[in-house]
C-alpha cells in the first residue's frame, strides 16, 4: 500500500492510456487513496495521435462526473486535463476541477515539433531550426513554460470557466527527458540555469499577483520513471530548491498511463521533496 495517497495526474484509454476510468478508480480504491485527479490529454489539432478526440472529451467529462458521484467522499474523483501550449480553445469551456498546464511542443519558424516524442526527433530540430544549438531551442522550451499558466488562464477567463481550478505546471524540466547523465547538454551550463530561471521567476510572479485568480502548484512528476525513460523525477533537485526558495508548493504526480503506476515512485519523490526542502500538498481540495 502506498503511504501516500492522492494523485492528480492520470491518463486513460480517453487519451493515450492504457486503462479505461473506472479501472484506475478500482484500483485506487484498493490502494486507499483519498483523491484521484483525471487529467486527459486536452484536444490538439496539432497532433491527434496521444489527445483525447473533441466527441471524447464530452464523453470524459461526463463518466469522470459519473464516476465521482459514485465513489462519493470515500475517494474523491476529480474532473481535470492536461492542457497543452497549443490546446485548442474550445476545451476550455469546460469547468475543470485542475488542470494540468503542459508544454510538449515548441513552434519555431511557423512549424511545430514535440520536445518529448523522441531524442532523434528532438535533436533533428535542433539542427534544423536552432544550427544545432540547443540551448537556444531550451530558451524556447522554458520561455513557453513562463508563459504557459497566462495562457491557460486567459482561456479560462475567455470561455467563463474553471474560475477555482488550480492550475497545475505540468513536468516543469520536461526538456530533460532524453538528458540522463547529461547526454545532451550540461544543466549545470549558465545559458541552461537561465533559461529555467525565468520561466520560475515568471510563473511565481504570476502567483504572487493580483490578477492570479487561480492557485499555481508545482508537480514532482513520476511518470517518465515508471516509463523508463530517467531514473529520477521531474524537476531536478536544484529547481525543486528553488521552488522551496520561492515558497511555492508541489504535488507528487505519477502521469499514470496505466492503472498499476497510479503511485509510482511517491516514496522516493517525497524523499526527495523533503531533501529539496519544498513543502509537498496531499491535498489540492
Ligand atoms: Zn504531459
Ligand atoms: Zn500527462
Amino acid at each position: 500500500m502506498p503511504a501516500f495517497k492522492t494523485n492528480y495526474h492520470t491518463h486513460s484509454t480517453y487519451c493515450d492510456g492504457e486503462s479505461n476510468l473506472r479501472e484506475i478508480a478500482e484500483q485506487a480504491a484498493r490502494f486507499g487513496m483519498t483523491e484521484l485527479g483525471f487529467s486527459g490529454h486536452s484536444y490538439t489539432s496539432i497532433d491527434e495521435s496521444y489527445c483525447m478526440s473533441q466527441d471524447g472529451m464530452q464523453a470524459y467529462y461526463d463518466e469522470v462526473g459519473i464516476l465521482a458521484e459514485e465513489y462519493g467522499p470515500r475517494l474523491r474523483i476529480l474532473r481535470g486535463i492536461e492542457m497543452d501550449y497549443f490546446s485548442n480553445p474550445e476545451d476550455y469551456s469546460y469547468d475543470w476541477d485542475h488542470i494540468i498546464c503542459s508544454c510538449h511542443y515548441i513552434k519555431k519558424n511557423g512549424e511545430i515539433f514535440p520536445v518529448d516524442e523522441s531524442e532523434d526527433i528532438l535533436m533533428d530540430a535542433c539542427s534544423k531550426y536552432y544550427s544545432g544549438d540547443i540551448y537556444s531551442l531550451i530558451d524556447d522550451y522554458y520561455n513557453e513554460v513562463g508563459n504557459v499558466a497566462d495562457v491557460v488562464r486567459a482561456g479560462c477567463i475567455t470561455a467563463e470557466s474553471s474560475a477555482d481550478a488550480a492550475l497545475i505546471i505540468g513536468h516543469f524540466d520536461l526538456i530533460t527527458k532524453f538528458n540522463e547523465g547529461g547526454r545532451l547538454f550540461d544543466e549545470s551550463d549558465p545559458r541552461y540555469v537561465s533559461a529555467w530561471t525565468g520561466a520560475l521567476d515568471r510563473l511565481c510572479g504570476q502567483a504572487s499577483s493580483e490578477a492570479a485568480r487561480n492557485t499555481i502548484l508545482f508537480e514532482i512528476n513520476t511518470g517518465a520513471m515508471s516509463r523508463g525513460y530517467r531514473t529520477a523525477p521531474y524537476p531536478s533537485k536544484e529547481i525543486l530548491a528553488e521552488i522551496a526558495h520561492r515558497g511555492m508548493s508541489v504535488i507528487l504526480s505519477s502521469d499514470s498511463h496505466e492503472k498499476s503506476t497510479l503511485t509510482y515512485g511517491f516514496d522516493e519523490a517525497y524523499e526527495l521533496a523533503a531533501e529539496c526542502g519544498v513543502n509537498v500538498l496531499h491535498s489540492i481540495g
